[in-house]
């Protein structure tokens, strides 16, 4: 990414730096070349070098480093149906819609994604015109196509249809088949294999959230094909069983972490494995599901998930584990934009305090993507990646979800969103 070479200051507002410590009242925070060169009080920050610098004054709100969508899904497109996901559109427009995902995360301060499956390949692509500046966006991780046993939760087109699900999944039976897939996404130029080991509340006859929708032989095949080459691997996991195949066979991190034991829960803070457990997704799914049609045995089976989402992710918190935030926006009735619904829920729902809610939106999630040395904190020499919000985020964690509170979403020391661009 290309950086500002302009010295850039931003006073007058408290400092969270994520790192820890306690938040800095009055701070300030150098950024040059795109780096941070200083973190602290006004009082003792050194003089700025330059003539031309340019001063942000953040009015007496919050300074965060930039947020962390950790299950992004860039191709999601006013989801109804899980049909909508495959057929709805060509791969034309929902590349272009995708596009415009990618913009609205950046200007709701999220700096950073990790993608949670994409249609087609077109996060991989969307990364790199992210990172070429060619489009406003989150740095994003890509994981393009998804792997999913056949039959199981991603497999919804019955054969007769012949349309497949190529755009979407890549189909798999047994380990061979498995192995393949994954070596097939190495070529498309991904990081993360997305996974759907179990199914989900949205699928109540044949693959409901404690069906599995992949063999442990299978997920083995994955991971060590995908840690060969560098990769690293996820998945979808409702079911306790799933979860703790999930773990045996070596997953990076696990998406939702729903129903767990004790003996899975252990097995979690053991390996330290962070989990993404995108719960305002199911919150949002039993408040506004009917307006859409959704019957009530799927109401049922979100609520049931949020029940134990809940209680896994409090323990994981309780337990020392480690939470990613985000996940799937991009749903009719949970949209893109809505993304820092899931910090305000955290805090309101799930009982974490601001700051643990920040962190895990920040760190945790810079810890995931593997880029925890240059992002995810404000300390000197990380990337100037930082987000300053009108108002004290730290006593009312809901202002995030206004973007109209953003006073500045920077990326590599450039403000590419928030009021102060709006105003230039
Ligand atoms: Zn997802």
């Amino acid at each position: 990414m290309i950086y500002n070479s302009t010295p850039t200051v931003i006073r007058n507002g408290t400092i969270f730096t994520s790192n820890g410590n306690d938040p800095h009242g009055d701070g300030e925070l150098h950024i040059v070349d795109g780096t941070i060169t200083y973190v602290g009080s006004t009082h003792h920050a050194p003089a700025v070098q330059g003539s031309n610098t340019l001063v942000i004054d953040a009015k007496g709100g919050t300074i965060l480093p930039g947020l962390v969508e950790a299950h992004f899904h860039a191709t999601y497109f006013n989801v109804e149906t899980l049909e909508d996901l495959d057929i709805k559109y060509p791969v034309e427009y929902v590349t272009l819609l995708a596009s415009q995902n990618a913009a609205c995360a950046l200007e709701h301060g999220y700096t950073s994604a990790r993608s949670g499956g994409s249609l087609f390949n077109i996060d991989v692509w969307l990364k790199k015109a992210i990172s070429e500046e060619v489009v406003r966006g989150p740095r994003l991780t890509a994981s393009g196509r998804e792997i999913c046993g056949v039959g199981g939760l991603m497999d919804w087109n019955p054969d007769y249809r012949k349309i497949g699900m190529d755009g979407l999944v890549l189909l798999v039976n047994g380990p061979s088949e498995a192995t393949a897939a994954v070596r097939k996404l190495v070529k498309d130029g991904v990081e993360w294999i997305k996974t759907y080991p179990t199914g989900d509340a949205a699928s109540p006859d044949m693959n409901d959230h404690h069906t599995l929708c992949m063999t442990f032989d299978e997920m083995q095949a994955v991971v060590t094909t995908a840690h060969n080459h560098n990769l690293k691997v996820t998945g979808h996991c409702r079911a306790t069983k799933g979860i703790r195949n999930a773990l045996l066979a070596g997953f990076d991190s696990i998406e939702h972490g729903t129903f767990m034991d004790d003996e899975t829960m252990e097995l979690l803070l053991e390996r330290d494995v962070p989990v993404v457990p995108a719960l305002y997704f199911e919150k949002a799914s039993i408040l506004h599901g009917p307006e859409f049609g959704m019957s009530q045995q799927v109401i049922d089976g979100h609520q049931e998930t949020l029940d134990a989402g809940t209680l896994s992710a409090q323990r994981i918190i309780r337990e020392g584990g480690r939470l990613g935030l985000g996940g799937d926006y991009g749903f009719a009735w949970n949209p893109h934009g809505d993304y820092a619904k899931e910090l305000t829920f955290f805090v309101e729902h799930v009982g974490l305090t601001a700051k643990e809610t920040l962190i895990c939106a920040t760190r945790t999630g810079a810890e995931i993507i593997g880029v925890q040395d240059k992002l995810g904190t404000l300390e000197t020499g990380k990337i100037a990646d930082i987000l300053v919000v009108a108002g004290d985020v730290l006593d009312d964690i809901s202002l995030i979800e206004d973007k109209q509170n953003l006073l500045a979403v920077i990326q590599n020391g450039i403000i590419k969103a928030g009021t102060l661009f709006n105003s230039n």
